[in-house]
């Protein structure tokens, strides 16, 4: 042993491992991991897809196809009917049909057993349904599988455990479906979106017309199989392809009962005057800019990897994705510093690689706003630092994870949100400033603490206006848990029993 241990030692090849691993930050060599690519041939993409209308897929009346693509190397992957006004109207009449003739008659503790069927079938299909997000969504395959999948699951679980338990819920009072619900989504979680309408709103009794965003049919469409699989009875959810005009002919139908939407500020007030004035209720899960603080008494290490979750896996493409990086001025220097060496070590590219910690943007017109504003970030004297060891592929759509620091709130980086794997720093000597600026937003949907103190936490978390905070962690969801936001960042609820008013008469 001490032979040979002593030949390991005067061994050339690892004493200049040991002395490059000793060199810092953008100095460091980096070791590649090989390649672990998940496999996706198993998975079959239909060359043309329907509409999903009355339990089968339909061509659509418009006649009309689009194509969507992988954005991780740009080329098509499938047509996606784009449904037309006609289109709409067919499948809000098929939902209202499915509402009175069926779902309306059938027993809460029967519609709880479709849901239990659907969400086993979605654990049978999980992996399958991951490949097919990654392929259409650009998203890490890692985070597809690991978080995506198993919180669709989760809360198609959890719906069917409430479906006859409804009344427990609002005890004393009286409870009714809204009847058809007409749901939009959008691109950056798309199965877990749906996932997110559609559970509630069957286990409250309602019927559903969803449509996906244009750019991510296709696990969506999926989802129907499992639909079909599930016997789940023909109208009770039907999906209608398309772009931003499908949305709106959906979400300006006479004859539905509830709006949900989940997508950006701009189109929800959109949305928000076509509902004004209507008896439709309305939900609104919309944009955020939010704070990230982190105290000197914080577990730093933590503290970063929180900050690493929070904004730059899955591209940046979180709605609650911590945006802003707020540093005690204490720790600041140190901490950039380990951030700097941490971004070198991100691995950006192919998003079926389980290696990949940064996939694809989902779009190229995605890709080109977030350019703008980096670049618009610059202009306006932030510093930005974009690790430039970080490989991109040459094909598709990618973008390297990168930072600005001194950045004030005055500066448009630090107010909109750029949706990309683009952070903003800035520091605090105070709990009050940092609650000061992390509250100076249009938006409020979320917010996370690191100090190891729980009396600061409590006393911060309490003064932000955010609908959620995290302590000591982040994006970290659960079905029980409601989530939602403040001011621009939307009106009501989605998941736990807030969710359930939202698709529920209570009086
Ligand atoms: P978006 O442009 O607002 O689109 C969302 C959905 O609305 C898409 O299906 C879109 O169709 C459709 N749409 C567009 N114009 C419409 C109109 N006039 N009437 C009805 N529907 C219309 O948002 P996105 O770019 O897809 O998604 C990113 C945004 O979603 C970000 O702001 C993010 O913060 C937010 N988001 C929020 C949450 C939350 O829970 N708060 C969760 C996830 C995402 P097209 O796809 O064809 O445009
Ligand atoms: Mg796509």
């Amino acid at each position: 042993m001490t032979t040979k241990r002593a030949q390991k030692k005067s061994s050339p090849a690892v004493t200049s491992i040991t002395q490059k691993t000793r060199l810092s930050g953008a100095e460091a060599p980096r070791f590649e991991y090989a390649p672990s690519v998940q496999s996706s041939d198993f998975v079959q993409i239909e060359k043309r897809n329907g509409l999903f209308i009355g339990g089968k897929f339909v061509e659509p009346k418009s006649g009309r196809y689009f194509a969507t693509i992988n954005p991780a190397t740009g080329e098509k992957l499938a047509e996606i009917s784009e449904a037309s006004a006609d289109d709409v109207d067919l499948a809000v009449k098929t939902a209202r049909k499915a509402y009175v003739n069926v779902w309306s008659k059938i027993s809460a503790k029967e519609r709880g057993r479709y849901l239990f069927r659907i969400a086993r079938l979605i654990q049978e299909r999980s992996r399958e349904l991951a490949v097919l997000e990654t392929i259409d969504n650009g998203k890490p395959i890692r985070e597809s599988r690991d978080v995506d999948v198993p919180l669709v699951a989760a809360h198609f679980f959890y719906h069917a455990g409430w479906a006859d338990k409804l009344h427990y819920a609002f005890p004393g009072q009286t409870i009714a479906p809204l009847g058809v619900v007409g749901q939009v989504i959008p691109w950056n979680f798309p199965l877990l979106m749906a996932a997110w309408k559609i559970a509630p709103a069957l286990a409250c009794g309602n019927t559903v017309v969803l449509k996906p965003a244009e750019t991510t049919s296709l696990s969506v469409l999926r989802l129907a199989q499992i639909f079909q699989e599930a016997g789940l009875p023909d109208g009770v959810v039907n999906l209608v392809t398309g772009a931003g005009a499908t949305g709106s002919a959906l979400v300006g139908h006479s004859d539905i009962n509830k709006v949900a939407f989940t997508g950006s500020t701009e189109v929800g007030k959109i949305i928000a005057r076509a509902v004004a004035g209507t008896n439709k209720r309305l939900t609104l899960e919309l944009g955020g800019k939010s704070a990230h603080i982190i105290f000197e008494d914080a577990a730093l290490d933590q503290a970063l990897e929180g900050v690493i979750n929070g904004i730059y896996f899955n591209q940046g493409h979180v709605c609650c994705a911590g945006s802003r990086l707020l540093l005690e001025e204490s720790i600041a220097k140190d901490f950039i510093d380990k951030l700097k060496r941490r971004l070198t070590k991100l691995r950006v590219g192919n998003p079926l690689d389980k290696n990949t910690d940064i996939g694809a943007i989902n779009s190229e017109g995605e890709l080109k706003k977030i350019k703008k504003l980096i670049q618009l970030g610059c202009d306006e004297g932030g510093e930005l630092y974009e690790p430039k060891t970080c490989k991109i592929p040459e094909k598709g759509y990618f973008q390297r994870p990168c930072f600005f620091s001194n950045v004030s709130s005055s500066f448009t980086l630090s107010r909109v949100e750029i949706f990309g794997p683009v952070l903003t720093i800035s520091t605090f000597r105070t709990p009050q400033e940092a609650v000061l600026k992390a509250n100076d937003t249009p938006y409020g949907l979320a917010a996370g603490v690191w100090s190891e103190k729980g009396a600061k936490i409590h006393k911060v978390a309490g003064a932000l206006k955010a609908g959620v905070v995290w302590a000591n962690t982040y994006n970290k969801f659960d079905p029980s848990a409601p989530f939602g936001g403040y001011n621009e960042s939307g009106w009501g609820r989605e998941g736990g029993r807030h969710g359930l008013m939202a698709y529920l008469d209570v009086k």
